[in-house]
């Protein structure tokens, strides 16, 4: 018999539908400091789907 939480699997797909249209629930996986003209940036990685992004900071 295989046991599973449905109900875990449907929030999954839930968010990947959320990831489909573009509504990534990041995270923040990296910051590196720099002082040139670029500024800082931020890598952000969406939980879901696993998507990275750079992200500069003002
Ligand atoms: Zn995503």
């Amino acid at each position: 018999m295989l046991k599973f939480d449905v109900g875990k699997i449907m929030i999954k797909w839930l968010y990947l539908i959320f990831c489909y249209i573009g509504l990534h629930r990041y995270e923040k996986v990296d910051i590196s400091f720099s002082f040139g003209p670029g500024g800082s940036t931020e890598t952000i990685r969406c939980k879901d789907c696993g998507v990275k992004k750079l992200r500069k900071k003002r």
